[in-house]
């Protein structure tokens, strides 16, 4: 009998790690850390109810750090298989996963310098040195649809789920003990993208399966007609007018390259005029590299721009700096400008460089482009607080402050719904995952109505036999 076990990615967002059992085999699918609050935060430090070494094999949806930034723990922890993910996905991860390193670093280091602990000293979840050796493992294979052996008796088969570049939906097929060829099929759908996102292809249609893990972040939610463009086209021109900069806070994988993208569009189409662009990330410059480099992700569009030997996430005025001196040259330029920094959150990184300066000018302009989390300084200066304190320094808020909607990179209920109708076969099974409760409640709830199939909402560490 199969079982599968949910150790993460049910009843919130974060953590996504789902283990599968058949045949004496064992699968790992993501291997998220958990984030946001500190109950959640406290599971990165449980033991895993399972021994790592005894995985057989791990497999990575996408790159994102909820469903990847536990992987240095489990190696550190003793896994020493192979980790299989799409090509594009282990370029990012040589970016994300060294970084997640680092911050966990920082953050022990904090803890000790303050006095933050009860441990002493505090020690880091896993350090750049087990990402790196996290690294050492992968395998990464195209993300085609072609099923191949990730390890005796298991093949997978990657598609593009359409959400970041290199996100995939996966399908397990794991055989079954009778020698009959015959085997047990569990399709998770990892982060689907929503439809006519820029850069990357639509979602592949599912295989058909028996279990199907769906996710549902936005399983109570729609996106609407938010027409994003025309908000950032208002913004940059007020903005333009005032001759102030322009600071977008930006995640520097993914988020960071859709806001290139946006800009270059709006300058083609003349509905902005042409500014300094300064993308202040050595992440994002890297990230950006990747994203020109695996065609088999990209959509019609971008292929179609390529095909005219220019780049799509290139502005018509941009550079990018690297050093930090680069950086701090920044604050030598005048007049109108855009400059695209992390973290989107500014809770840390090269942004409060900028904000520092930017966000007591009343002529700047802050632009959101990305979710605020309760207690970060983005979200502080989102929620018109009069006064921040950035790098230790209290700074009173006078610049202006703007949001553009409508670059979130989930598909919502209607078109997880549309994904699901090329489903040939019902599932025995599906699982609604990767959403708060009343998220996968509601998403639980539109399949049920709308196919009839039979559908489980698991909670944390649930465990379900299946036949
Ligand atoms: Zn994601």
């Amino acid at each position: 009998m199969a079982k599968i076990t949910f150790y993460g990615g049910v009843g919130t967002v974060t953590g996504s790690k789902y283990l599968l059992e058949h045949n004496g085999k064992k699968i790992l699918v993501d291997c998220g850390l958990f984030q946001g609050l500190k109950d959640l935060r406290e599971r990165n430090w449980q033991d895993p109810a399972f021994l790592p070494h005894e995985i057989d094999a791990v497999i990575i949806t996408h790159a994102h750090i909820d469903h990847t930034g536990w992987l240095p723990r489990l190696v550190k922890l003793g896994f020493n298989g192979r980790v299989t993910t799409s090509r594009a996905t282990a370029d990012l991860l040589k970016i994300l996963l060294p970084d997640s390193g680092r911050l966990q670093e920082e953050e022990a280091d904090y803890r000790n310098r303050h006095a933050l602990t009860s441990h002493t000293p505090a020690l880091p979840l896993y350090d750049e040195r087990d990402a790196k050796a996290a690294l050492e493992l992968m395998s990464p294979v195209p993300n085609d649809g072609q099923p191949r052996e990730i390890c005796p008796g298991i093949k997978a088969s990657f598609l593009v789920a359409g959400h970041i570049m290199g996100a995939s939906l996966v399908l397990v097929e794991m055989e079954n003990a009778r020698d009959d060829g015959s085997s047990i099929r569990f399709l998770f759908s990892g982060d689907l993208g929503h439809y006519d996102q820029p850069i990357v292809k639509d979602p592949a249609p599912p295989p058909d399966c028996d279990y199907l893990m769906c996710e549902s972040t936005y399983g109570d939610r729609l996106h609407g007609d938010v027409d994003s463009e025309t908000q950032m086209a208002r913004i940059i021109n007020d903005a333009a007018k005032r001759g102030g900069p322009i600071l977008i806070p930006a995640f520097a994988v993914g988020r960071t390259q859709e806001v290139l993208y946006m800009i270059r569009e709006l300058e083609e189409q003349k509905r902005i005029p042409v500014l300094p662009v300064v993308v202040d990330s050595p992440m994002a410059a890297q990230a950006t590299q990747v994203y020109g480099k695996w065609h088999e992700e990209h959509d019609r569009e971008y292929a179609s721009i390529l095909a005219q030997k220019r780049h799509p996430l290139r502005t018509a005025s941009m550079s990018t700096a690297s050093s930090r001196e680069e950086s701090k040259q920044l604050n030598e330029m005048r007049g109108p400008r855009i400059i695209i920094s992390a973290s989107g959150m500014m809770t840390g990184g090269r942004v409060l460089h900028h904000a520092i300066r930017i966000v007591p000018d009343e002529n700047a302009t802050v632009v959101f482009v990305g979710f605020q989390a309760a207690g970060t300084t983005g979200r502080r200066i989102q929620d018109g607080e009069r006064e921040v304190k950035i790098m230790k320094n209290w700074v009173p808020v006078r610049c202006h402050v703007e949001k553009v909607e409508g670059f979130s990179a989930h598909a919502d209920w209607k078109a997880v719904l549309r994904w699901l109708s090329s489903l040939r076969q019902a599932p025995k099974t599906v699982f609604t995952t990767h959403g708060e409760p009343e998220a996968a409640a509601a998403m639980a709830g539109h399949i049920r109505e709308r196919f009839g199939w039979n559908v489980m909402v698991p909670g944390y560490e649930d465990s379900v036999e299946l036949t």
